[in-house]
């Protein structure tokens, strides 16, 4: 039996579980349906870079034969996922949405593709993004931009715009992203899905390509806070290939974020209300109601140095780029063009390899980074960025969780903000703060702006506190799941 293309779009880990071992259809069967539908999709959004018939069947085919003998059936068996091109693939391209690596076949894969895998995930493509991981838009992909599945010609937001779209049009039930400055929670919020950025060291970065290695994070995207908790569980832990994943064990998601939300904290930091548009401050407004009515309470809190949160980050994460970049230079790595000399053949290889908002930040960080100026800028912005940590470990002392917007406004127009680099980073002011601090943050769907744009709720909790931040959303999300 196939599956039809609408009917993927409800799929969840639960129901597919269900559905394989009733018999009701097979992962073969899936995974076929989902190739067919990401490849017809495509021609609209754009949301993959490759697509991987063989590897997805050869998944599947194990996880049929598992089933047709009572073996081991997996926590994503037959489970359709999406992964960020960032991310690498063994044997299967991986371009960081960039000419200079258009033809990378990674010898490895990382570590979160791995888990993934290894508990039944049937990986059906890689999705587009920003380049390196560079964007609020997906507008800088070297290959084309992606389209919001719920707005055509809006943007997904960025930079794992793909990998958000990719569930939203249900040609994957799960996708995996990377999250630097909000790369997750804000597609996911653009796109209506739920996307969670956790805390740093929580999920290994192993083959996950670099743009500011203190900042990245790996992280899911589902359609619902179960599917997203089951991923992030799977793929979390220490992982002797990267020195920086945590050794903390990883609470039972699962279980506790079942446990009633009645008595739960929740700080509302009044420096994110400020600059919010009227129609996304009423969506918010009403989910923090929603909460209230479950038994949470809500106080005002403040968190001084939001403010800063925008410089210190476009000062630390392209100081770092401008180092992590440095090895794409036509010999180490990436495509090499010609030149006469070595010189012109660096210059050659990065000038025609890199996208302009990559120039842009390479440029950005190597200046702040240079004598004379490095104590202006870097050092200062390493002290913010302590402030700003400071100010949430204090705010965690006198609530559970807080909660605040992900994004200023709904998806925008295609275009709108392209030629203007300072209003495209305005995206990520709400962000920006969670990846500087390292506290797991998400954005869970809340509502519609008037004109019919997914509106997401961001969910901050302290470091290693996912349990409490999937409580709230999930909580949040059965209270409200008959209204939308
Ligand atoms: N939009 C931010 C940037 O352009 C964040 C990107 C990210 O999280 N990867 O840097």
């Amino acid at each position: 039996m196939s599956i039809a293309a609408n009917e993927l779009g409800s799929l969840t880990v639960r129901s597919i579980r269900e559905g394989l071992l009733n018999k009701k259809f097979s992962a073969t069967e899936l995974a076929k349906s989902a190739l067919a539908f990401a490849e017809k999709e495509n021609s609209k959004t754009n949301a993959y870079l490759t697509f991987a018939p063989e590897r997805a069947l050869e998944a599947a085919g194990k996880v049929d034969a598992e089933i047709a003998k009572n073996g081991f059936v997996g926590g994503l068996a037959g489970v359709p996922l999406g992964v960020k091109d960032v991310i690498v693939t063994k044997g299967l391209r991986s371009t960081c949405g960039s000419r200079i690596l258009q033809k990378y076949i990674p010898p490895y894969d990382a570590t979160a593709v791995f888990r993934l895998e290894a508990e039944g995930a049937v990986l059906i493509g890689k999705t587009n993004c920003d380049e390196f991981a560079m964007g609020s838009s997906n507008e800088n992909s070297a290959f084309g931009p992606v389209r919001n599945p719920r707005a055509l010609d809006r943007v997904p937001g960025g930079s794992s715009g793909g990998s958000a779209a990719a569930v939203a049009q249900g040609t994957a039930v799960v996708s995996i992203g990377s999250d630097t400055g909000g790369s997750i929670r804000q597609p996911a919020s653009f796109c209506g899905v739920v996307g969670v950025t956790p805390t740093y060291g929580r999920v290994s970065r192993y083959g996950l390509t670099a743009f500011a290695s203190s900042l990245d994070h790996i992280g899911p995207f589902a359609r619902n806070v179960e599917d997203a908790a089951t991923v992030l569980h799977i793929m979390g832990g220490r992982d002797e290939q990267d020195s920086t994943s945590s050794f903390a064990p990883i609470d039972d998601y699962l279980g506790l974020m079942k446990t009633p939300a009645k008595g739960l904290r929740l700080g509302l930091p009044k420096e994110y209300f400020a600059g919010l548009s009227s129609e996304t401050g009423s969506v918010i407004e009403s989910a923090v109601k929603e909460l209230e009515k479950l038994g949470c309470s809500v106080e005002e809190i403040s968190l001084p140095h939001t403010h800063y949160a925008l410089s210190c980050y476009y000062i630390i994460a392209t100081a770092e780029a401008s180092s992590n970049l440095a090895r794409y230079d036509g010999v180490r790595y990436s495509t090499r063009a010609e030149g006469e000399t070595l010189s012109e053949m660096y210059r050659n290889s990065r000038g025609c390899g890199f996208g302009a908002e990559v120039k842009r930040r390479i440029m950005l960080g190597t200046y702040v980074l240079s004598a004379g100026y490095y104590d202006a800028f870097y050092k200062k912005a390493q002290q913010v960025r302590t402030l700003i940590a400071r100010d949430f470990s204090l705010a965690f002392k006198q609530v559970d969780a807080i909660l605040a917007p992900v994004s200023p406004f709904p998806a925008f127009k295609l275009g709108e903000k392209v030629e203007d680099p300072l209003a495209m980073y305005l995206s990520d002011v709400y962000t920006l703060t969670g990846d500087l601090a390292g506290v797991p943050c998400m954005s869970v769907p809340c509502g519609l702006s008037p004109e019919g744009l997914p509106i997401g709720l961001q969910i901050f909790a302290n470091h290693f506190d996912e349990a409490n931040m999937f409580r709230v959303a999930y909580n949040y999300e059965r209270a409200t799941a008959s209204q939308s």
